[in-house]
């Protein structure tokens, strides 16, 4: 009798790559090794998994053989270890509970604030700070600016952003960047391109284009950036398919390799985000997702973490589509990124709002982007979510 219980439980085992989305009546497996998927509703199944990633199982759960032989469970279990996703062991052969580290975000029910861990005391909350935009135009003062930016650790990216004449008035500003060690970029529009005074070869070109383009300022801009041989990326604003059909042709026209679309909401072509931009869930599963990816999702905003804007005013923004954070000459570099850790909109926002704080998905899609805020809706996606999320 004792021989037979000894072969016939299991220890049942789910992998520490595997991340799992759930409802009340459904899971969602994920791989992210190889982005392969299990799915069930069956709801000896869900029941299952969710008590197998209780805390205290640590994702390893004690599996009777009447459980076992539940027929979901049993094809649940062989579809998971065909795509080496969990497996199980008979009791017998493992002294005890086999031991896996199996990853949890978990600050939300220790109590603890996860922006605490950005404000740490052994923490520079500079280093926080990944990327800076700076906003120029002829009211910016390169003269009070420098000097703030000099406190800024070399692993910020810096981004020049206005127009090319505003840019290259600011000479002082340039020659700053210039010799400073980090990855730096200049965002202007290809119209009014002129030769350059300086050499900025050191900086990364962002050229965006609004359609139709401007033949004339089009044909000059080309002309210049190739022959200071600029390390240039085309960045095309379309609202329309027609625009997407356009991008193709100039693209290959002008043998245009590095380029990036730019939607753009107007506000009556809701239905050509819906096409292109909305996510399905084919979408969702078939994006690669690491596991880091699944925990920065859940604690921070992907596309706004570490980055503010400086205007030409010297108001600061996380997000510019969220109130200013205050003014870089009237508060310190240091007070404002702790204040948008604290109390800002941009950093921490995540899937947190209804309806995706009940779906299943919640974790799998992207952080919210521009484009939510745009369109005043939290899901820009063809998944409908219907079901409680588990506690
Ligand atoms: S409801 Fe939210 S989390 Fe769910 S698929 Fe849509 S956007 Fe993603």
């Amino acid at each position: 009798m004792e021989l037979e219980e000894k072969i016939n439980n299991y220890w049942f085992a789910i992998e520490p790559y595997v991340f799992v989305g759930f409802s009340d009546k459904e899971v969602v497996l994920y791989n992210t090794l190889d982005k392969q998927i299990v799915e069930s509703n069956k709801l000896e199944v869900v029941e299952l998994m969710r008590e197998t990633l209780q805390k205290e199982n640590c994702g390893v759960l004690f599996l009777s053989y009447e459980r076992y032989n539940h027929l979901d469970i049993r094809q649940f279990i062989f579809q998971l270890r065909e795509k080496f996703m969990g497996d199980i062991i008979e009791v017998g052969l493992s002294n005890g509970k086999p031991i896996q580290l199996l990853p949890y975000y978990d600050f939300i029910t220790k109590g603890v604030n996860p922006k605490n861990i950005y404000l740490s005391d052994n923490k520079n909350v500079l280093e926080n700070l990944s990327e800076i935009s700076i906003h120029v135009d002829s009211n910016i003062s390169d003269r009070l600016l420098i000097p703030i930016l000099r406190s800024i650790p070399n692993i910020v990216v810096f981004n020049v952003v206005g127009d090319w004449n505003d840019i290259l008035n600011h000479e002082d500003l340039l020659f700053f960047l210039v010799n400073h060690s980090s990855n730096k970029y200049i965002i202007c529009s290809y119209k009014n391109l002129t030769h350059l005074r300086i050499d900025l070869n050191n900086f990364k070109f962002k050229v965006s284009v609004h359609l139709p383009i401007e033949i004339n300022e089009w044909n000059k801009s080309i002309d210049i950036l190739y022959n200071h041989s600029l390390d240039v990326e085309y960045i095309f604003d379309v609202s329309s398919e027609e625009d997407c059909l356009k991008v193709e042709l100039l693209t290959e026209k002008y043998k245009i390799e590095k380029f990036q679309l730019n939607p753009i909401y107007t506000g009556d072509n809701i239905l050509f985000f819906k096409k292109h931009i909305y996510l399905s869930k084919e979408d969702i599963l078939s994006a690669s997702i690491s596991i880091k990816d699944f925990y920065i999702r859940q604690s921070m905003n992907a596309y706004d973490f570490g980055k503010i804007n400086i205007m030409s005013n010297g108001d600061v923004y996380a997000n510019m589509d969220h109130p200013k954070l205050g003014n870089i000459y009237m508060n310190s570099i240091y007070d404002l990124v702790q204040k948008e850790i604290e109390e800002g909109l941009s950093w921490f926002r995540i899937r947190d709002q209804s309806p995706c704080d009940t779906c299943i998905y919640q974790w799998y899609c992207p952080s919210p982007s521009k484009y939510e805020i745009a369109i005043g809706y939290s899901n820009l996606c063809h998944v409908k979510p219907n079901s409680k999320k588990y506690e």
